[in-house]
């Protein structure tokens, strides 16, 4: 049995889905008290339950403790089955933290799997869709992880109602691997986009991003997008030679659009800067995987993020491996993974 004290490091949700993931993975039981405590409204809400009830599906788990608000859980998995799933969060509740709580079970079993989750597909404090079709799933490949992401409505706070779908490939094991060095940019694209309200914001968002980017040239495309709800977002994929970076913002009531836009374009060029393959999404959002794998693998990224040392910390709880972080929490650094003892 795993024991984790939820309100360790970051304390958030992330604890849970890394936990519940790597329990599926390794057949581990586990048992989380202090769920999220020091988050405004701690223990278990219903995006983090259906997390719960997601990978206790797709692994037949025995579940304790499973309640709204519940600080304590018991988690007993069984054998991890690919196949088809459909999991509704029932609120805005983000579809993408949901989909990275069970692609690492449903990635390393055998088979095909289809997955469709119903929910928020932009939602702040989250990967946004397209960071995970245009980043995270390409950079995933590239260590043989096979998954494929489409989008048939978006899912903003509070109505959500998005759907989307993931078919996702068994492969055997993770491979290892470098990212090191990005090399040049290549090019600059990205969306901005509206959901039921004037395009007109789309295009200021868009104007604020070429604006403030104008000597990386960036090609943005404003658009609207099918949803029950009324939403704006931008996103920007920085594709280098040897690296994807993606960098969001979302709209929200009272905020200026010209804002969504400089968020964005910010965030890119902090990142820019110093030169680091991945961002500090992709990094935190990575470690899991490289943990999983049982060759060395290396990354540098623009920031060492709490996320990210509690992902490798939770990680080590469930597989030996070990890491080296070398750089300060908040500052550019790099890190070396290897699985040294199987
Ligand atoms: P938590 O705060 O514990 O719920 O975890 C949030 C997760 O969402 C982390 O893996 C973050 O890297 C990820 N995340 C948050 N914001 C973004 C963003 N703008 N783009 C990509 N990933 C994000």
């Amino acid at each position: 049995m795993i024991v984790i004290d939820g309100s360790l490091g970051e304390g958030g949700g992330q604890i849970l889905r890394t936990a519940l993931a790597l329990s599926c993975v390794t057949g581990k039981p586990l048992s989380l008290h202090n769920i999220r405590k020091n988050r405004k409204k701690p223990g278990l809400q219903p995006q983090h339950l259906a997390a719960v009830r997601a990978a206790a599906q797709v692994s037949g788990a025995k579940v304790g403790g499973d309640r709204q608000n519940s600080l304590e859980l018991l988690f007993e998995p069984g054998p991890v089955k690919a196949g088809e799933y459909g999991f509704d969060i029932g609120t805005a509740g983000s579809t993408t933290l949901l989909f990275q709580t069970v692609l690492p079970p449903l990635c390393l079993a055998e088979g095909r799997s289809v997955v469709t989750i119903k929910g928020g597909t932009h939602n702040p404090l989250a990967p946004p869709f397209d960071f995970i079709k245009e980043v995270f799933l390409p950079t995933l490949n590239r260590f043989g992880i096979n998954a494929e992401a489409s989008i048939e409505r978006y899912g903003f706070y509070p109505k959500g109602g998005g759907e989307v779908r993931y078919c996702i490939n068994g492969a055997k094991q993770i491979k290892g691997g470098g990212f090191s060095r990005r090399g040049n940019l290549l090019s600059l694209t990205g969306v901005s986009a509206v959901a039921n309200l004037p395009l007109s914001i789309a295009e200021r968002q868009k104007e604020a991003i070429i604006k403030r980017l104008e000597k990386f040239s960036p090609e943005i495309a404003a658009k609207s997008v099918p949803s029950p709800g009324t939403g704006t977002y931008v996103f920007l994929l920085a594709r280098y030679e040897h690296a994807l970076a993606g960098f969001s913002s979302l709209g929200e009531r009272g905020k200026r659009a010209e804002l969504v836009g400089e968020e964005a374009a910010m965030d890119f060029l902090v990142h820019d800067a110093t030169g680091a393959a991945l961002d500090p999404y992709m990094a935190d959002q990575l470690a899991l995987y490289l943990a999983l794998s049982r060759s060395k693998s290396s990354f540098t990224t623009s920031e060492i993020t709490g996320h990210l040392l509690t992902n490798l910390g939770i990680a080590q709880m469930f597989v030996p491996f070990e890491y080296e972080v070398k750089g300060e929490k908040g500052a550019p650094g790099t890190v070396e993974i290897g699985n040294i003892k199987g």
